[in-house]
């Protein structure tokens, strides 16, 4: 294999490639497959092909939700996990034939941001220029003569795509990429606001809304840190089965209680939790997540992702609360993605409890039907052949 392999990189290193990719020509309409240029690698970046990659809501709200329009055309897709196939001047760390994860974060390692071990926001991230737009105005895609946007720097419903290093994970050479791909995004998100940003600490209880990957993630992470009690509250009540699986111990409806839930959960846990995380993306749910927590202790922290603006009571925070974000669950991707995968290689983190359907590149439209309806967690997409 490795011969064949050494020998189509020589083919195509240096060069323009052709292949397929999921084009994004235009919110609210479906997505549609056709062949593209990926230019090769410049300074700092490498091209990888793309084995397989899932879809997040992130997808889902930059369709349909966003009331920015701008980020079109684009070739979605940041949950993916492939192989390199060349690097450009200036890399060292990669290598033809490495297994790797695009992130939609940076970690430049150089910026006063990366060398500091409080955050995992990078200076060089697109996040800090283009949040509205979701990627770089510069791409190496191009379509029918045309630039193609690839969103949240990443782009992985293609076949190849280029990427800056500070952006990707290199991970270890067993791990299978139709599962690990999960960790470029939801999953980590969700796991690392339980541990890393709420800090849930051993005997706890904690409360996460929405039950999509993110909150089933951030489900788990609340039982690996020991928590003795996790309400999962969602409104589609086929997600409880999967919470339980992941560790709920309690599975709540807003809808089947004619009170706030906040109040509900004051009730049965004497006052409220200690740890509520927010993984929908609605501003209401972030308001409810806050006013469920213990007044004195407790902390929300908002992973959901919406540019509706949100409020509360200044009481809520007086009285001694704490409100928080996570972008990616704190970690520092190019540090810490390589280790959650030997976590799941390991049996520490699951990944496999998280896919509920799988698909050809081909069928991305009905993927992102089963995302934009609720009926699936994650569906990996098989993207080259
Ligand atoms: P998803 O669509 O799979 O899950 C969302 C869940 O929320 C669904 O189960 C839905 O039924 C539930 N829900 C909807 N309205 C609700 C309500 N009023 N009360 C309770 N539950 C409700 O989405 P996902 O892929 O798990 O992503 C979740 C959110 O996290 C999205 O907003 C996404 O953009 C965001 N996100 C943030 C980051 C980050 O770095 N902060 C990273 C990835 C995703
Ligand atoms: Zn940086
Ligand atoms: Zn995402």
């Amino acid at each position: 294999m490795s011969a064949i392999r050494l020998h189509w990189e020589m083919d195509t290193a240096g060069k323009v490639i052709k292949c397929r990719a999921a084009v994004a020509w235009e919110p609210n309409a479906p997505l549609v497959i056709e062949e593209i240029e990926v230019g090769p690698p410049q300074e700092g970046e490498m091209r990888i092909k793309i084995l397989a990659s899932s879809l997040c809501h992130t997808e889902i709200f930059h369709l349909f939700e966003s009331k920015d329009k701008r980020g079109f055309p684009t070739v979605l897709g940041h949950e993916g996990a492939g192989v390199v196939e060349s690097v450009g001047p200036g890399v060292t760390e990669y290598k033809p034939g490495d297994k790797v994860i695009p992130v939609s974060g940076s970690q430049c390692r150089e910026c006063r941001f990366c060398k500091n071990p409080k955050t995992n926001l990078c200076e060089r991230s697109w996040l800090n220029y283009h949040v509205d737009l979701m990627s770089y105005p510069t791409t190496r895609f191009t379509c029918r003569g045309q630039p193609l946007l690839q969103f949240t720097s990443t782009g992985t419903f293609s076949e190849y795509i280029v990427i800056n290093q500070m952006y990707v994970a290199k991970i270890r050479d067993d791990a299978p990429l139709d599962r690990v791909c999960l960790l470029g995004c939801g999953i980590s998100t969700g796991y690392g606001a339980a541990v890393n940003t709420a800090g849930v600490t051993p005997g706890s209880v904690c409360a996460v809304f929405g039950l999509g990957a993110v909150g089933l993630a951030a489900v788990m992470g609340c039982k690996n840190a020991g928590a003795s009690r996790i309400f999962a509250v969602d409104i589609n009540e086929q997600k409880f089965e999967k919470a339980k699986v992941l560790g709920a111990t309690d599975c709540l409806n807003p809808k089947a209680y004619n009170k706030p839930i906040s109040e509900v959960l004051a009730e049965m846990t004497n006052g409220g939790v200690d740890f509520s995380l927010e993984c929908v993306g609605n501003s209401e749910v972030s308001r409810m997540a806050l006013e469920s927590c213990i007044k004195g202790w407790g902390v929300s922290v908002l992973v959901g992702y919406t540019d509706v603006d949100f409020s509360a009571r200044p009481i809520q925070l007086i009285s001694g609360k704490t409100w928080k974000g996570t972008l990616l669950g704190g970690f520092k991707i190019r540090d810490s993605v390589p280790k959650l995968v030997n976590d799941y290689m390991t049996g520490k983190i699951k990944l496999d409890e998280f896919i509920t359907h799988k698909m050809d590149l081909e069928q991305i439209n009905d993927a992102v039907n089963l995302m934009k309806t609720g009926q699936c967690i994650r569906c990996i997409l098989n993207i080259s052949k």
